[in-house]
């Protein structure tokens, strides 16, 4: 192709040695689309797979008015910035490496491998394969996976997090505080009589009042503060940054929201009693431990109260 290197590719009458003929039309048969740019960045040949998908109108005769015109039709390759940054951005990346590979995201949707490489010194090849249906693919098993793991962090019951969430948050929480040294405290909260409850408003009723506490605790927190159902009719929250006194008064906050707004249509009160532990250089395990056992003392206590331990 040396001695037709300055060919455009509207030139179709120029005779080519056979070689070159036969590659051409090889490569305009096997549907590939294919592009070459010479060192002047005029379009040297281009296949008529290359035209059809990223709309190369027979005027256009450079890569600097190839992307003019993306920009102006909104055809071709996605572009989300001004003509200028486009330009800039794809110069600073041409002719950079013998040899790369990048992903294409036309404005149709469809998305293309480009494989791009310089030979001859500045000849610039760019052969396309479509992965459209990889990228599909792989979008669908992203979103797949994100809601998989949302359902595995999630509480059936009342849509908070569950334990196996607030054991994870928790461990992360601990290291921070390794870390940062800030204060970091949690509270169990445990249903008073809960076994009652059901008893005179079953199990439904029951059900109806561990909504109403997730809904009304989830509202009076801080927005860095984790709220998980714990187990039954236990709940978990944990309040980095948020020293004993902190805590004793968002817990406290929680106690007079329940008593202000309690279920509509439903005559059922309730109460909770709550154990807080501060966090002092214990293990995970350790910390919810005395969280734990100043929640039976709580509820030693009378119940409806809290205890820090
Ligand atoms: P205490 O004040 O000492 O905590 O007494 P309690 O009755 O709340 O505690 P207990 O552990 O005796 O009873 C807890 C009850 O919570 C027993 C169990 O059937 C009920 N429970 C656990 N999970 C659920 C649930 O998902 N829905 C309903 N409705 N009840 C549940
Ligand atoms: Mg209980
Ligand atoms: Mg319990």
């Amino acid at each position: 192709m040396q001695e037709n290197s300055k060919r455009r590719a509207a030139d179709t009458h120029i005779v080519l040695p056979l070689a070159d003929q036969l590659l051409e039309a090889g490569l305009n048969a096997s549907g590939m689309p294919a592009v070459l740019f010479s060192p002047e960045d005029e379009i040297a040949y281009i296949s008529d797979a290359y035209r059809d998908l990223l709309d190369v109108p027979a005027h256009v005769e450079t890569y600097s008015e190839l992307v003019h015109h993306w920009h102006a039709s909104g055809s071709g390759p996605q572009m989300h910035r001004d003509l200028q940054a486009e330009l800039q951005s794809a110069m600073a990346e041409r002719r950079k490496l013998r040899h790369r590979v990048y992903e294409l995201n036309l404005t149709n949707g469809r998305w293309f491998l480009v494989n791009e490489t310089v030979v001859g010194g500045a000849w610039v090849w760019n052969f396309l394969t479509e992965i459209t249906a990889f990228k599909t693919n792989e979008q669908k098993l992203t979103i797949s996976r994100d809601l998989a793991q949302q359902d595995a962090e999630t509480d059936v019951l009342t849509g908070i997090y569950n334990r196996r969430a607030a054991l994870k948050m928790l461990d992360a929480e601990i290291r921070k505080a390794q870390t940062s040294k800030r204060p970091l405290s949690v509270a169990i909260i445990d249903l008073d009589h809960f076994k009652a409850i059901n008893d005179t408003q079953g199990h439904d009723g029951g059900d109806e009042v561990l909504g109403h506490f997730a809904v009304t605790a989830s509202w009076q927190l801080r927005r860095s503060d984790m709220f998980a159902r714990f187990g039954g009719e236990e709940f978990i929250l944990i309040m980095p940054g948020a020293g004993e006194a902190e805590a004793l008064s968002i817990v406290d906050r929680i106690r007079s929201e329940i008593v202000a707004k309690p279920i509509s249509g439903l005559s059922i009160k309730y109460t909770f009693s709550s154990g807080i532990a501060s966090y002092d250089g214990d293990s995970l395990k350790g910390f919810i431990r005395r969280a734990d056992a100043a929640l039976y003392q709580a509820k030693r206590d009378g119940r409806n109260c809290s205890r820090c331990g």
